[in-house]
């Protein structure tokens, strides 16, 4: 489903990302982990459009997206949840969600895809009128994911979902993660430093390193895997 192949990045003459390639298939929860500026949320941009990486390639559905703009490539399903959540604090909940279906034409779907968001977050229906800059760390969280639904892709990209979030919110997010997955079938692209969460929810994971992709295994073997409970599970 997503192809990307052999991906070099640069801010300036600094090299963020050197041959990175992932492969996601359809359905999969893929996690990207790694240590703090190891290059996760840079990949995620490069598949995003946000960086366009100065060589390599990345297929979605076998169509070429690097090198096209943001825009388009949500259009064609991809939509990312940007680290720090980045949710509009002056427009209310309702606002924030239809801003998620902008570019969208299918109207009548759009308000099923409401009502299904607010049935994954209930605690967003009763505050649908609320400013979302007034709202709650994990509600945010639930509320830029619930955004980027609202685009009804066929895969998400999630940067540290679980970042600043306490740990029962974070199990909640989790859980509705999965369900994404198991019950819309949306494949998604999982960016974490909670490795061992990541690992939990995810089918197969990559560990990244300096921005290289030093390890790539199905999800419960690097859970047990000896390098990576030392750097990355604290154990
Ligand atoms: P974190 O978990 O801290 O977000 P990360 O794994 O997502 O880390 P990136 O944010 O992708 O890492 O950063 C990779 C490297 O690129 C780091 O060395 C970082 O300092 C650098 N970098 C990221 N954004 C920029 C930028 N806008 N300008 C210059 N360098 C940048």
């Amino acid at each position: 489903m997503l192809e990307i192949s052999n991906i070099n990045a640069f801010y300036g003459n600094i090299q963020a990302l050197h041959d990175v390639s992932i492969k996601i298939k359809p359905g999969e929860i893929i996690t990207l982990i790694g240590a703090n500026g190891a290059g996760k949320t840079t990949t995620l941009m490069s598949i995003s459009g946000i960086v366009q990486p100065k060589t390599g390639e990345i297929r979605f559905n076998g169509e070429v997206i690097s090198g096209k703009k943001p825009d388009k490539i949500v259009q064609m399903g991809l939509a990312h949840v940007p680290e720090g959540r980045h949710i509009f604090p002056y427009l209310t909940v309702m606002e924030n969600l239809d801003l998620g279906a902008y570019l969208r034409k299918d109207k009548d779907n759009v308000k099923k895809d409401l009502e299904h968001v607010f049935d994954l977050f209930p605690r967003l229906r009763e505050r649908k009128n609320q400013q979302g800059g007034t709202l709650s760390g994990g509600e945010q969280q639930m509320l830029a994911i619930s955004r980027a639904l609202m685009a009804r892709p066929k895969m998400l990209l999630l940067d540290e979902p679980s970042l600043g979030l306490a740990p029962l919110i974070v199990k909640q997010i989790f859980d509705i993660i999965k369900r994404i997955n198991q019950e819309d079938g949306t494949t998604i692209f999982l960016v974490e430093q909670n490795a061992n969460l990541a690992l939990k929810v995810a089918h197969r994971g990559y560990v990244m390193e300096n921005g290289h992709i030093i390890l790539e295994d199905e999800a419960h073997k690097l859970l047990v895997n000896e390098d990576v409970k030392k750097a990355y599970l604290g154990i």
